[in-house]
Parts: structure tokens; sequence; C-alpha cells
């Protein structure tokens, strides 16, 4: 088979990796993919957003199997394109890729089905959204409705800071017509899991539960980034709650996409909040998450290419998904300065070091090639993984492994899965 992987990230890196492995697949291309990823796939010169090109290269190339990374071709439905050239194509069609387009459209969806989330009020007046703020009080997070690059959520402690957050999003656009709307809701305490599924709108598999990092800082302090590292699995996931969030937002979402006329096909990612009163949704994605693509990819034993086919033809009530017992931990090196603005072009050292390293993968984001060197090319640069026995012993290999990479500036946190490891639980393999 041959295989197309849409976008260049860390995430496209770990499915090029994982696709890789599958004896089915003969060749795989990426577009536009970056230097880690052109160790194992041809990369093409051609950007996630031109959809006709892309489109026009799986037609000539005769590709059996594409699979989109990012959140926003999807939006733009590069699903139905691909799907009227009848190419097999993994993700959700434009009219499901909605339930991440839309925060309004998903929280009233939520509302509607009865499935639980923090209570919330959709403003598209600027005024009135800064009256609602008022009346509430903080603590409380404003959202925009459309993509932002997971920059558009504020979680605000002070009426200021979220009256702050009204104007950056309505007033002076800073996420442009993603701003036009805003989700002004309660804010939830409590520990965050990721939850992510295959669904082909009918049959559903889950998989094991995750949790991502998205602030920048220490202690969860900071603006929130595109995502500073992750692992997997979560400790507070007990068998009890997993088959709670299945029944009663997993499923529930998927029938409720039926009932709304848009049936949803892909992989469907709920962040959740487990709070006091029980989980509840606090966004959709429509895609892997990035970095948790990197641990979950990491830890997955099955062949994923029969698990996606899967998902296009409707036949997941086939699949049984298979994991390796380890755990796994994700840290993302940044360039200095992100979330904020930074310099490209540093010469990063230390991959060499770690190529072929058992239980190690070092997945590229923001990197490009030069002169024979490897050099900073973004925000997110590189995704260091180590998988481990237990948690405690996949982020202790993750940390060595850091420690052998440089460039000017690298930024990364030094407390993922941390928390992990102060709340034991059944899952803490
Ligand atoms: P989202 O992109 O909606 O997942 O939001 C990004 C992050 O903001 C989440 O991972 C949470 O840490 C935080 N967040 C979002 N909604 C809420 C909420 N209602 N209460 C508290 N924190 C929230």
């Amino acid at each position: 088979m041959k295989v197309l992987v849409i976008g260049s990230g860390g995430r496209e890196h770990s499915l090029v990796w994982k696709i890789a492995q599958s004896p089915l697949v003969s060749k795989i291309f990426c577009a536009p993919g970056n230097p880690g990823i052109s160790e194992l796939a041809e990369c093409i010169n051609i950007t996630a957003d031109q959809t006709d090109r892309l489109c026009e290269f799986a037609v000539k190339e005769n590709i059996d199997l594409t699979v989109v990374g990012p959140e926003a071709p999807l939006v733009d439905g590069i699903v139905d394109v691909f799907s009227k050239y009848k190419l097999k194509v993994f993700g959700p069609d434009k009219k499901a890729a909605i339930l991440e387009d839309s925060k309004v459209f998903s929280k009233c969806l939520l509302k509607k089905h009865g499935i639980p989330t923090a209570d919330f009020k959709c403003f598209d007046d600027y005024q009135y959204a800064r009256r609602y703020v008022s009346s509430k009080g903080a603590p409380i997070v404003v959202k925009a409705d459309g993509l932002s690059k997971g920059k558009g959520v504020f979680v605000c402690n002070t009426n200021d800071e979220a009256l702050q957050a009204l104007d950056s999003i309505m007033k002076d656009k800073v996420f442009g017509n993603a701003g036009n709307q805003v989700v002004i809701e309660e804010c939830l305490t409590g520990e965050e899991i990721s939850l992510l599924a295959f669904t082909d709108g009918r049959n559903i598999v889950a998989m094991e539960s995750s949790q991502d990092h998205k602030t920048v800082f220490d202690g969860d302090k900071g603006p929130n980034t595109g995502g500073m590292g992750a692992y997997s699995p979560v400790p507070i996931m007990t068998d009890e709650l997993y088959l709670l969030i299945e029944k009663e937002i997993l499923v529930r979402t998927v029938h409720a996409m039926n009932r709304a006329g848009r049936p949803y096909k892909g992989i469907i990612y709920i962040g959740l909040m487990i709070t006091s009163s029980g989980p509840m949704v606090l966004e959709f994605n429509v895609r892997f998450g990035d970095p948790e693509a990197q641990v979950l990819l990491s830890r997955m034993k099955s062949d994923i290419v029969p698990i996606m086919l899967a998902t296009i033809t409707g036949k997941l009530d086939m699949i049984d998904l298979e994991w390796y017992p380890q755990a796994s931990v994700c840290v993302v090196m940044a360039s200095g300065g992100y979330p904020g603005s930074y310099d490209n072009g540093k010469e990063i050292t230390g991959l060499d070091v770690l190529k072929n390293q058992e239980g190690i993968s070092v997945f590229h984001a923001g990197t490009k090639s030069a002169n024979g060197k490897i050099i900073t090319n973004g925000g997110r640069v590189l995704n260091v993984v180590a998988c481990g026995e237990d948690i405690e012993d996949a982020q202790k290999k993750v940390y060595d492994a850091v420690s052998k990479i440089s460039f000017d500036g690298a930024h990364y946190r030094r407390d993922i899965a941390s928390k992990a490891i102060a709340t034991p639980g059944p899952s803490n393999i």
C-alpha cells in the first residue's frame, strides 16, 4: 500500500513512524513533512492547506490511504474533496469536523444531549460578553469559538484578565474570525484526562488514556501553548471511570453527531476534567492530539493501518486494539520565547546520540535541514519520547535523553508527568 500523511509536526512524525511499521505499507509520502520524517517517508513540497494539489498528487500516485494530521485541512473539507475522487482518507468530513471548528456548536450539542460539561453562555456581542463576565465574576473561562492553534482558551483568575481576554479575542481579533463568537464558561477544577477513540460512526474503539501539559511553565503556570508534553497512561483513569466516560460521553457524543446529521468518522478526541461531580467535557478535537499522538502511538501494539481502513469502511467492530504495557512520556523542546516570539535557525546538536536508542524516539516538529545540519524552524522544535516500565521510569529516561540535545535558547518543562507520579493509581503500572 502507498500511504500519504499530511502535516509537518511531531504528531505527523509519530504517525509516519507508526505507519512505517505496518507490513501492509510499501511506501509513505508526507506533505510537507520535516527532516525527521524524511528518514522514513518521501517528503513532498505541498503544504497541508493546498487541498487541490494534495488531491491531484494522491490521484497521480494511486495513494491507497491518506491520513490527515492537523485539524485545519479537516475543517476546510479535505475529506470531502478526496472522497469525491474515491480516495480513501482518514478523518471526519467538513460537516463532522465542526465539532472542533466551533466551540459554540460543540457546547450546544453537549447541552442539548445532556452530556456533562461546564455551564456556559455564548456571545457574538462584545458589550454583552463584558457584562456577563462582570456579573458572573472570576474565576471564569473565556474561549474563542474557532480554531486558534490551542491558544484561544483563557482561564482567568480575575475579572480584569477575563475582560482582557475578551478584548484580544473580540476587539483585537488576535485569532481573526475565530473570535467572532466566544464561549464564556464556569471554571472547573479537577484532574484532566484526554480520551481518544477511533469511530466509524457506529462502532467506537477507545484508546488508552493520556494527558497533555498545555501551559508553558512548570507547575501549570503561564499561557497555554500547543502542548509542552504528555504521558500515558493516566493513573486516575480507573476501569470504572473509563467505562463511565465511554458510556456517558463518548457513545452519546457519537450518537448526537449522527442525530445532528453529521455522522462522524475518524478520531474523536475528548478533553475531560474529572471534577468532584464526575467527568466533564472541556473540548473536542477531530484528530490526534499533538503531543498525545506521540505517547499513544509509542504504546500502541496493533498495526494502525487496518484500524484506519476499518474506520473508513465502517468495520471497526472487527478491530481489537492492543497496547504495550509500558508507560510513555513525551517532553517538548521549544524555541526560547515560545509561545511568544522566537528566533529560528539555531543549530540542534545531540540528535545522533539518541538514534537507535531502545525505547527512545525523537519526533521532529519545527526543524529544518540546512548545509547538512538540523536547525530550529518553529516554536515547538522536538518531541522526545521515552517508554519505560512505569511513568517514573519513562520520565527518568526521557529527561536523560533531553539532556543530550541542545540548541541555543531551548526550553522545556521539567515536570512533565510528575503529577502522575505523585498520584499513584490503578493504571500507574
Ligand atoms: P481546551 O482547549 O478547551 O481544552 O482548553 C485548554 C485548557 O484550558 C484545558 O486543557 C484546561 O486546562 C483549561 N480549561 C478549559 N476549559 C476549562 C474550564 N471550563 N475550567 C477550567 N479549565 C478549563
